[in-house]
């Protein structure tokens, strides 16, 4: 397993490196806040004169809407029907609006920290045992694989040479 740990340390360097990770994550962020955008705007939409639905009918100002629910049951007239819409529309603009708001947080994040000329891991303090040139550099790397319910996770900190030498190692915490 500790070769498999030190071939994913290399994978996620070369992918910094290449700018790719900076992209993916950002693109991912970026729906994610699209759809917290959707929820507020479409799903959240303050919608006051559309006549409200009492059990998928169309209320009249003369109906009564009899609700049976073990949390805030009971009888609501049109006005206080549309109130009910109202206040979930809010949930629903608060949740996307928030999501949203989270989500450019985060892409400001990303942006900084997986910046392609911020080198994956910390510099080792020693020259390579191979090149013995001072390039070492260090990460502690994760390897997570899932099993049905059950994850099991290898992780060390993998040491790596520049990819012209090739030097890696890795050693527990
Ligand atoms: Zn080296």
């Amino acid at each position: 397993m500790t070769q498999t740990v030190i071939d994913l340390a290399v994978k996620q360097r070369d992918h910094r490196n290449s700018g790719r990770s900076r992209v993916t994550t950002i693109v991912v962020l970026g729906v994610i806040a699209a759809v917290g955008l959707f929820l507020a705007l479409v799903i959240g939409r303050p919608d006051p004169d559309t006549p409200p639905t009492c059990d998928g009918k169309t209320m009249t100002h003369q109906n009564v809407c009899r609700i049976i629910s073990r949390s805030g049951g009971g009888s609501y007239s049109y006005s206080e029907m549309i109130d009910r819409r109202e206040s979930s529309s809010e949930v629903w603009r608060y949740i996307g609006f928030g999501t949203a708001g989270l989500m450019v947080v985060f892409m400001g994040v990303a942006f900084t920290k997986l910046d392609p000329k911020r080198p994956w891991g910390k510099p080792v303090g020693a020259a390579c045992p191979r090149c013995h040139q001072p390039t070492l550099r260090e990460n502690l790397t994760v390897h997570s694989v899932t099993h049905g319910r059950t994850t099991h996770r290898y992780s060390g900190i993998v040491t790596l040479c520049n990819p012209v030498c090739g030097f890696a190692t890795i050693r527990q915490r």
